[in-house]
């Protein structure tokens, strides 16, 4: 399908990999606000005005294919106009699918009591700085001391002129997180937290798109063991900045 819809969106945009990102911008721009007219007359199709008394039912099935059609064929448009083939979205559709099942499968169980133990996630039980110097050193030449209190190296990036916070986007670009050696002596310890009764908190201020994709090795390790329990994103604004951090409760 995706294939089929790129033939037709060659005839209107033309290949993707002759578009500028300017021109990507607006096409996606153009697609979204297309996808939202055909959203409207999807949700037309049913009686969606809860003050209005509807005499007769509305919903048509065939009027909902047709206008989901419409809907999905922007958003395919969108993709091709990425250069985004199959295989990739279908990968992506996996991650999100991994988390949503996860995330709902979190929200089951119910806190009672037990004592909680709140754990930071990286470097206690994923080698972020090791990791992240690694990554540094192999992509730039960066030599960063892991022993530096710095969080993003800042020091290290600044002799080379780099940007810390678009370094550390690349990074995560790059997968970086799913990268990172598990420190397994800090997992044993939270293997015998579990023994003694405790719910364990997993804190992390990584970003949330991240965590979506979090079947990581960090993750994989901790659910060998513990059943993730609760996933949940808290945002605060530090000088005027959006940050959030992240628990995640594991059994
Ligand atoms: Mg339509």
């Amino acid at each position: 399908m995706l294939l089929q819809q790129l033939q037709y969106n060659r005839k209107i945009v033309g290949r993707s990999d002759q578009l500028s990102q300017t021109l990507k911008e607006k096409i996606t721009q153009d697609n979204v606000l297309c996808a939202h007219a055909e959203l409207s007359a999807l949700v037309n199709a049913t009686n969606y005005k809860n003050h209005h008394s509807h005499s007769e039912p509305l919903a048509n099935k065939s009027t909902v294919l047709y206008e989901t059609v419409d809907v999905i064929r922007y958003m395919m448009a969108t993709l091709n106009t990425w250069g985004i083939a199959s295989k990739e979205f279908e990968r992506a559709f996996e991650k999100k699918d991994t988390y949503l099942n996860k995330h709902y499968e979190l929200q089951q169980k119910k806190w009672e009591g037990q004592p909680v133990a709140i754990i930071d996630i990286d470097d206690v039980l994923a080698n972020f700085r090791e990791g992240f110097s690694n990554w540094l050193d192999k992509k730039f030449g960066v030599r960063a001391d892991v022993d530096s209190k710095e969080y993003y190296f800042i020091t290290a990036l600044s002799k080379i002129n780099l940007n810390s916070e678009h370094v550390f986007k690349m990074f995560l670009d790059d997968e970086g997180f799913a990268n990172l050696t598990v420190d397994t002596d800090n997992l044993e310890i939270l293997w015998q937290l579990k023994h003694k009764g405790y719910w364990i908190h997993l804190l992390t201020a990584r970003p949330e798109e991240e965590l979506q994709c979090y079947m990581t090795r960090t993750f994989g390790s901790v659910s060998k063991i513990f059943r993730v329990m609760r996933l949940a994103f808290h945002q605060k604004s530090l000088d005027g900045a959006q940050s959030q951090s992240i628990t995640m409760l594991v059994q």
